[in-house]
């Protein structure tokens, strides 16, 4: 009885419910349900060359192979995720998504030759404010499949920037620009780079980050996010 209370006392303070529908989650399940799981808008582009990801940075980065594993919609379940991932401290399902992220990786040979990842950065200061950087929890989540160190010291975000939403696409790309650097260069030299993050829209920030990194002698670099946003 009394282990009852407390357990309820847990779930009154602690919610055990899936992050997309709020419906209560079974002892077996964990962040989201089965349903919507099974729901999940895959983009299944992990093993195809040229796909909408890789279309969107041509000719603006040299890239290996790119994917996402799922198509983010507005007021779907995807955004939801990247909210709670984002803004909500939720980094238990930033795990959970890396982990499903790098179960579809190994669903393809194009990412078997990966060396090293590296999460897209925040700004020291908006780390310091959010308490974690998402695209690094993601990471987290990946390396249970790619036994691969996850380099957060090479690559750093050196301009802090506002929120970009309220600009169009030309002044977004021009805020971007050069505030990415890397330091460290000798850990990543030679390297197949795997460069993570949340989600990829206009392709700016990973633009950056990828001719960044690509100035480094004999780096590859192959881009893998959560989501991918249409145009
Ligand atoms: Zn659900």
């Amino acid at each position: 009885m009394t282990t009852k209370i407390f357990t309820d006392l847990f779930k009154l303070f602690f919610p055990h419910v899936c992050r997309c529908c709020g419906n209560a989650l079974l002892n077996s399940e964990n962040q989201i349900c089965t349903e919507c799981i099974l729901h999940l808008p895959l983009t299944n582009f992990v093993d195809i060359v040229n796909n909408p990801v890789e279309k969107k940075l041509w000719g603006r980065a040299q890239i290996e192979a790119a994917t996402s594993l799922l198509f983010f919609s507005k007021k779907g379940n995807v955004q939801k995720i990247l909210h709670e991932i984002k803004y909500k401290n939720n980094i238990k399902l930033a795990h959970f998504m890396g982990n499903q992220l790098g179960i579809e990786l190994k669903k393809s040979n194009r990412f078997n030759d990966i060396d090293i990842i590296v999460p897209v950065p925040l700004h020291r200061k908006k780390q310091k404010e959010r308490g974690y950087n998402q695209s690094e929890e993601i990471a987290k989540g990946i390396v249970n499949h790619f036994d691969k160190e996850i380099n957060t010291t090479s690559l750093i975000k050196t301009t802090y920037t506002k929120s970009q939403t309220k600009q169009n696409r030309f002044s977004r790309w021009k805020n971007v620009s050069e505030i990415f650097s890397v330091t460290n260069t000798d850990k990543i030299e030679n390297k197949h780079i795997l460069l993570v993050d949340d989600v990829i829209t206009t392709g700016a920030t990973l633009e950056a980050c990828a001719k960044e990194l690509l100035k480094i002698p004999s780096v590859k670099v192959s881009i893998a996010t959560l989501a991918y946003a249409g145009d």
